[in-house]
């Protein structure tokens, strides 16, 4: 599975989400080289970094070229985000909207932080593309997922590091439910299989209930988002087909 490669080198935020998974599968079909990058911030689903290695482990079963070009793994420790951070996905602390009109799952300036991390890694990798899973469509309005952003970040490291690079965001002006069905187009019903039973959204790290869209509470923003995505990604195709 692959378009024209580019030889470039792209390092994937890979946290072993939904979103960051369809984003490695993405890179797989363009890039020459891969490697990813896991943050472990003391998130509470941290249930996400145990199901990476499976992950990637499967996705390189999947096709040689996918494991041809998959390189290093790196995870970097960030304790100090989680440790300036009063949120419900650091602490242990009911899920709801707070003051400011956004969930209080929302860590201040959190993909700021892990932006400027995979820049420096992708620097020392030789990395000139960034790919990341952010989202202005059917998020829960988080600022550091918006375009502008991403962008305004895209400059600030290509000026800070003297060098050009390149933050792909192949989800931004997607839904979830575009999300599953891009999963399916880059690496067909295999791809989704691994994308729905292997990856991991639920906030409170639930993996003991098993639904159609995948393992999680069901109740929780992450897992309603995703099973809403998925419902609304099997009426799409059933309308097509
Ligand atoms: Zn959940």
């Amino acid at each position: 599975m692959g378009l024209n490669v580019s030889p470039d080198t792209a390092l994937v935020l890979f946290s072993g989400g939904q979103d960051s998974t369809v984003c490695l599968g993405w890179a797989l079909q363009r890039f020459a080289r891969v490697e990813t990058v896991g943050f472990d911030y003391g998130q509470r689903h941290r249930v996400e970094l145990e199901v990476r290695p499976r992950i990637l482990a499967e996705m390189k079963s999947l096709d040689a070229g996918w494991a041809a070009r998959l390189g290093n793994d790196h995870v970097l420790p960030l304790q100090t985000l989680g440790a300036v951070s009063e949120t419900a996905l650091t602490r242990d602390t009911e899920i709801a909207m707070a003051e400011h009109g956004l969930p209080n799952t929302f860590v201040p300036g959190r993909n700021l932080v892990f932006l400027a991390f995979a820049g420096a890694l992708a620097y020392r990798r030789g990395a000139r593309r960034l790919v990341a899973g952010m989202c202005e469509t059917d998020y829960s309005g988080y600022p550091d997922c918006r375009d502008d952003t991403i962008k305004a970040m895209q400059l600030a490291l290509s000026l800070g590091m003297d060098r050009r690079i390149v933050i792909d965001t192949p989800l931004m002006w997607i839904d979830k439910a575009g999300t599953f069905a891009l999963a399916e187009d880059i690496g067909g019903k295999k791809f989704l299989d691994i994308v729905i039973a292997e990856t991991h959204s639920c906030y409170l790290g639930d993996r003991s209930r098993r639904h159609d869209w995948g393992y999680g509470c069901g109740e929780c923003p992450a897992c309603r988002l995703r099973a809403e995505g998925y419902a609304r990604f099997v009426g799409r195709r059933e309308k097509r087909d």
